[in-house]
């Protein structure tokens, strides 16, 4: 299963950017390069990983992200499959 593969450095993953409280910004699947790949924690059941954030912007690091599983949602957005994903959390990128 995708979902379950093992992330390694260099690959191109999905990071869910913030949206802003009062909604005037969406949260927003962004693309990422992981830098690097935590040791397996049995507290996690996916991988942890480093990720560069390339956004519209500007470039963001961070060294310590989880992964984020997909939940259904009413909600219309613009995220990988209009799933709802933890803002913060990283994600394989969906097939379109
Ligand atoms: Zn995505």
């Amino acid at each position: 299963m995708l979902d379950h593969q093992k992330p390694s450095i260099g690959r191109i993953v999905h990071y869910v950017s913030y949206g802003t409280p009062g909604g005037e910004y969406p949260k927003a699947c962004r693309a990422a390069i992981v830098t690097q790949v935590l040791p397996e924690d049995p507290e996690h059941k996916d991988f942890v990983v480093g990720l560069c954030v390339m956004n519209p912007t500007g470039f963001f690091l961070n060294p310590e992200i989880e992964y984020g599983e997909g939940e259904e949602t009413d909600e219309d957005n613009d995220l990988c499959d209009h799933m709802d994903y933890p803002g913060g959390s990283w994600h394989w990128p969906a097939r379109v």
